[in-house]
């Protein structure tokens, strides 16, 4: 399999290191095992450049390629739920 081929799990920012804000934590929905996968993900990386990561997958189909993730775009209609509009949230 090509790595182009390779699925895009794409997933929300779930937090940033406090010590080195270049250093993410990236939350993806897993549709093989039903569940989150937390990966590593470079703050300065594009969303439109999809990162390969062995899966966190206990076998199934993802287990032998991995998988690429990446963030939610911009154009991504799950994106819209990710920004948040300063002066609007919930305290
Ligand atoms: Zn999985």
């Amino acid at each position: 399999m090509k790595r182009s081929q390779y699925p895009v799990l794409r997933g929300t920012i779930t937090s940033i290191n406090r010590i080195d804000p270049s250093a993410g934590i990236l939350t993806v929905w897993c549709p093989v095992c039903r569940d989150y996968h937390e990966h590593g993900w470079t703050m300065a990386d594009s969303a439109r450049r999809p990162s390969h990561r062995v899966a966190h997958c206990a076998g199934g189909p993802f287990h032998e390629h991995g998988y690429l993730v990446a963030p939610w775009r911009q154009s991504d209609p799950e994106a819209v739920a990710h920004v948040a509009v300063p002066g609007r949230g919930k305290r």
